[in-house]
């Protein structure tokens, strides 16, 4: 694609990067036919490839509209786009440049602005989100059943093995995850410990600022970065093996630290070296799959509904590794239509985008029961949360059920 960027963008970091990125696009369009929101309102603005004319146009000079904002907001950063483009467009970067450009010159209308505010602060601060929760767990049962489903019960966190292995790796606690689900890093823990490895986590370490970044708040995601960096960069020093993303959409961003900070000369190095030890926890025990096998219960095998999340088979390009997991501990893994599509989670985008949220949801719902599972497992507390609240059978972390399988064994 033949490109001219205006002379505010051109030789710029992320002028250059863009114009990188545009000129890899070579219009053929394949990527429309597996993108959800061109699938649900068939308009070509919603689709990968309108998106990168319209970024284009305003790299270009042309002034963005809120009709240009609208169809940038309405993307689900689910990057299936990416997976299906044969030339390698890395969408989901240009798109961080473009919407952080069109945020700039269109702004926000004040209740936007506020719902945006209360969104990152909320989401982003386990302390508060956390009390909240408690508040909402508290009265849960004087609620009526339709707002009952977004409020999940509250649960116990299960033990956590004591540090006893010399093999050691760190996890990213996250910010809303411990409060919903507390049971997921216990129960990532007991696995890992189970084969010899334990798992620690690193206190000063806090929201991975994939929220705020995702929200166009380039300088709080990068912020929160830095402060993970400083956080485990000693650890790795002192021999940890790797830092452990037990939510996928954590670790499509840690894994993004090298990139957005590579103009940072501070960070730029250790940043490189986070994301290179970032490991999704199906990476970690992938690779340890012949342990975990020897010790698994391998008895009364339940059927299970496995829904990967965007960020991890498109984000983080990690596909089949769960499903060898959880066959080899014995489960049986229903057939699942359309698994490529998001199920309209994608952070904040179930709250900011509601409607089209829920078609997705109801859609991949459809397909999750198709089979008649008796549970849905997934890899990522947003979609689980999300499909939790339209699901009449559980959701959980696969990770959950590997743990269950090795201590009946
Ligand atoms: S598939 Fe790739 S090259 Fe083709 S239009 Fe889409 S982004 Fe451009
Ligand atoms: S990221 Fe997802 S929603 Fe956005 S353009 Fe690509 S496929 Fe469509």
């Amino acid at each position: 694609m033949q490109t001219h960027l205006a002379d505010s963008f051109r030789n710029t970091p992320d002028g250059d990067a863009a114009e990188r990125i545009l000129r890899s696009c070579v219009h053929c369009g394949f990527c429309l036919a597996t993108c959800p929101t061109y699938q649900l309102l068939g308009d070509e603005l919603d689709s990968p490839r309108g998106r990168i004319y319209l970024m284009k146009q305003v790299l270009e000079g042309a002034t963005p509209t809120a009709k240009t904002q609208l169809h940038l907001d309405r993307c689900l950063t689910c990057r299936n786009c990416e997976t299906t483009c044969p030339s390698g467009v890395e969408y989901g970067k240009l798109l961080d440049i473009g919407r952080h450009v069109v945020e700039e010159k269109v702004g926000r209308s004040v209740s936007e602005t506020a719902t945006r505010t209360a969104l990152k602060a909320g989401l982003g601060t386990p302390l508060l989100f956390n009390t909240a929760l408690k508040l909402g767990q508290s009265v849960r049962s004087l609620m009526p059943a339709s707002l009952k489903t977004s409020i999940p019960a509250a649960e116990a966190a299960g033990d956590w093995p004591a540090s006893r292995h010399t093999r050691r790796m760190l996890v990213l606690q996250g910010c809303v995850q411990p409060g919903l689900k507390p049971n997921i890093n216990a129960a990532t823990a007991r696995v890992l410990d189970h084969i010899g490895i334990s798992l620690i986590t690193a206190n000063e370490a806090g929201c991975c600022g994939a929220l705020p970044h995702h929200l166009n708040d380039s300088d709080a995601g990068l912020a929160a970065a830095r402060r993970n960096i400083d956080a485990w960069i000693p650890h790795l020093d002192a021999g940890m093996e790797a830092i452990v993303m037990t939510a996928s959409g954590c670790g499509v961003m840690v894994k993004d630290y090298g990139w957005l900070l590579r103009n940072n000369s501070a960070y730029a190095e250790k940043a490189a070296r986070i994301s290179a030890a970032a490991k999704d926890i199906s990476e970690v025990l992938i690779t340890e799959r012949e342990a975990l096998s020897a010790l698994a219960a391998h008895a009364a095998p339940k059927r299970i509904a496995y829904h990967p999340p965007c960020t991890l088979q498109h984000g983080q390009k990690l596909s089949g590794g769960v499903e060898a997991l959880l066959t080899d501990a014995g489960f049986e893994l229903t057939p699942v239509a359309e698994k490529h599509l998001c199920c309209g989670s994608a952070g904040t985008y179930s709250i900011l985008q509601p409607a089209l949220a829920s078609q997705l949801k109801a859609r991949k719902l459809g397909h999750l029961q198709a089979g008649r599972p008796e549970l849905i497992a997934t890899a990522n507390i947003g979609c689980l949360a999300h499909l939790q609240s339209g699901s009449p059978i559980p959701v959980r972390h696969w990770v959950e059920l590997l743990d269950t399988a090795l201590s009946t064994s």
